[in-house]
């Protein structure tokens, strides 16, 4: 190990030493060669599946211009977005790439200020996010997926019902995933816990500092109600549904230039929104890797705030994406 200064993240280095199964990066080169090519669905799936994920979110869309003037400002949008970009890269810088995949070490205090920021997207508290998901990397859409699409089937209406389960259901399901054996290392982290067990406060500040911050912005009561329904109602929801999105559209449709032993795939318009997230097929050919969208013209912003973390000195050893191990794992 090497010697850091106190203010580094123990933990994570020790899980380094620990079982790298565990972050999730459990697929050796021998592995990867021995894959299945990935098999494909037909035209009517595609379709059915493409409207029943597009539709809401173009009816989200198509709510901004209708209420521009009356109900959305100025105001409302930058702090919906402010709100947006901090718990979203919260929840992908933070809880995903870096508590549950190691992709990086980062000093101390953004350790814990990584953790508040993905707290704020209310998605569940860190230690559970984070044990959720090494859980669906190690079975993805295999037994024990806690969110795979494929879940009932191949046929449409099962992967209709699949899709439900794996963009919101499994999330009423009352089984939960085991917090000390799938995040030791984070359990062991009293700053951790304690953020855990806050979980609730910080559920109340993310839906109240938008109202709070609108009204004194604005000196108005209309400032206050406009901010609250676009920065915590509008913006909460859409990033729970391109969160859970990855989960199912990402799992069911999309390219795969990448060998894996699940159905990961690349879906580039929801890269944006996902904050590179979508680049899903790489992700779980390389789980432990910085960047997601690794190949040309692919938007990552998460990577981007990671890049920007290490030229600051504050997040140091990245993983970032190394032509060996992409060239071994991609398709011929
Ligand atoms: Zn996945
Ligand atoms: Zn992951």
């Amino acid at each position: 190990m090497t010697t850091d200064s106190a203010d580094t993240d123990t933990a994570t280095l020790d899980l380094h030493q620990v079982d790298t199964s565990i972050l999730g990066d459990s697929t050796s080169v021998e592995d990867a060669g021995a894959v299945p090519e990935p098999e494909h669905k037909g035209r009517v799936e595609q379709i059915a599946l493409f409207g029943f994920i597009t539709v809401p979110f173009l009816a989200i869309l198509a709510s901004i211009p209708v209420a521009w003037g009356w109900g959305l400002g100025w105001h409302d949008l930058v702090i919906a977005t402010v709100m947006y970009v901090v718990a979203g890269h919260g929840i992908t810088v933070g809880f995903h790439r870096y508590f549950t995949h190691g992709s990086f070490k980062a000093k101390r205090w953004l350790r814990i200020a990584l953790a508040i920021a993905g707290s704020l997207a209310i998605e569940g508290p860190v230690i559970r996010w984070v044990s959720d998901h090494r859980r669906h990397h190690a079975f993805s859409d295999r037994e024990g997926d806690p969110h795979s699409p494929w879940r009932y089937g191949e046929t449409v209406p099962a992967l209709l019902k699949g899709l439900w389960w794996a963009h919101s259901g499994w999330l009423f399901d009352v089984e939960l995933t085991p917090r000390t054996k799938y995040a030791p290392d984070l359990m062991a982290d009293r700053d951790l816990r304690r953020i855990e067990a806050a979980f609730p406060a910080m559920v109340a500040v993310s839906v109240l500092a938008p109202a709070v911050i609108g009204g004194l912005w604005s000196m108005s009561w209309q400032g206050a109600a406009t901010a609250f329904f676009w920065g915590s109602l509008v913006r909460i929801g859409l990033l729970h549904h391109v969160t859970w999105s990855i989960n199912s559209i990402c799992h069911a449709i999309g390219e795969r230039p990448f060998k894996t032993r699940d159905k990961s795939a690349n879906v580039w318009w929801l890269a944006i929104l996902s904050m590179g997230e979508s680049w899903h097929n790489l992700h779980h050919a390389d789980p432990t890797c910085a960047r997601h969208g690794v190949d040309r013209g692919q938007l990552d912003s998460s990577a981007r705030t990671i890049w920007a973390f290490e030229k600051l000195g504050w997040a140091s050893d990245v993983r970032w994406p190394r032509r060996e191990r992409l060239d071994v794992r991609r398709c011929q």
